[in-house]
């Protein structure tokens, strides 16, 4: 079986995708994959590597870019005939639905979710539709477009302090790892955050910021779904900014959460009502706010979250009993059999 494992990509997760990456060529590498890397620049080149560099002598992610890939990937290259593409990818142009058209068009079966759970997965607004038609608790928020923010700054404003209070959190509607998004105090913070988001994205939320423990659920399968034990971010700060979840690495997940056995069971079935919810194939982290009086809120979820040994979604397997190699496992299995399912 050959995999193509596509990482790094346009996005502002290009950092995030290669740590990802790095984790799962080091697990896969000694079984028996043929594993070519394929690395999208920043620019959105996508380049092959020639022959992949043991793992074991590379020290850090920086050097498996710049040791293994050499000539451009030809997309007639992926051979048709036991492959699978494996789009390590977070945030816009992969984890959103345009890599996994891309596979459709080629008919090539692809690890984790397809087209429309990519694509509305990671768009906060949709998604956050798709659960409220689901019947999913949400926080209250409005959505700007940036023709109404340059038009009239004034009436967004306005709606933002009438409909809710502060502090707020504003988000591109697409994005992760907390790229673009910021908590306004105060109506000065409120420009400032809106201003800042909307040079990630043409739309934008505004959120009710809330208090609240955060939990994070692990969604595995496609029809047949199953649901990780909890786990919270335990925090020394409110938000769970971008510094705070790569480069200090403040956060201490603790597994499983400590929650009473009725709410543990109710984030799970409202996980996997998540999961249905945006179409989910392979895999999903769902994550939620619960509040001191046991108020639970979905946030958002996301299609190929954090993939380091370290990162919550596979430690949450982990703890459930699923090890960091046999998760990769399963996850290749779930998108060749929902490849051939769909022939
Ligand atoms: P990722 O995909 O890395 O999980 P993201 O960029 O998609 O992150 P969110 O998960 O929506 O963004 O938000 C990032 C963090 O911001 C949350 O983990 C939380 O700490 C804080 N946050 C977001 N929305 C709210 C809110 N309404 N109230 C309080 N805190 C919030
Ligand atoms: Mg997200
Ligand atoms: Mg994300
Ligand atoms: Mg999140």
């Amino acid at each position: 079986m050959n995999i193509f494992l596509v990482y790094g990509g346009k996005s502002a997760e290009h950092d995030v995708s290669i740590l990802s990456a790095y984790s799962i060529l080091k697990e896969i590498y000694y079984n028996y994959y043929t594993v070519t890397p394929v690395y999208i620049t920043r620019e959105g080149k996508w380049l092959k590597g020639n022959e992949i560099t043991d793992p074991s002598q590379v020290n850090s992610s920086q050097e498996l870019i710049l040791e293994d890939i050499g000539e451009g990937l030809h997309f007639s290259d992926i051979p048709k005939e036991n492959t699978i593409v494996f789009p390590v990818l977070h945030g816009p142009n992969g984890e959103d639905g345009t890599v996994q058209g891309l596979l459709e068009m080629l008919e090539i079966p692809y690890v984790g979710a397809g087209v429309l759970a990519s694509a509305t997965g990671m768009d906060k607004i949709i998604s956050k539709i798709l659960f409220k038609e689901a019947g999913l608790p949400i926080v209250p928020y409005f959505q700007v477009k940036v023709i109404d923010w340059h038009v009239n700054q004034e009436m967004v404003i306005s709606e933002a302090e009438s409909t809710l209070s502060y502090p707020m959190f504003v988000k591109p509607s697409n994005m992760g790892s907390s790229v673009g998004i910021s908590e306004a105090k105060d109506r000065n913070e409120l420009v400032e955050a809106i201003a800042k988001a909307f040079e990630y994205d043409r739309r934008v939320l505004i959120e009710q910021g809330v208090q609240a423990r955060e939990i994070e659920v692990a969604v595995l399968g496609n029809e047949d779904i199953n649901t990780s034990v909890p786990g919270e971010l335990v925090k020394k700060q409110q938000f769970y900014d971008y510094e705070s979840k790569y480069i200090s690495n403040e956060v201490v997940p603790q597994i499983p959460a400590k929650l009473s056995e009725e709410i543990t069971k109710t984030l799970r079935e409202y996980a996997a009502r998540a999961f249905m919810a945006i179409d989910g194939n392979g895999l999903t982290r769902v994550d939620f706010f619960l509040t001191a009086d046991e108020e639970i809120y979905i946030n958002e979820v996301n299609t190929f979250p954090g993939f380091t040994n370290y990162s919550m979604y596979p430690r949450l397997w982990e703890k459930t009993g699923l090890a960091y190699g046999d998760l990769i496992e399963e996850m290749i299995q779930l998108g060749l059999r929902r490849f051939k399912a769909r022939q």
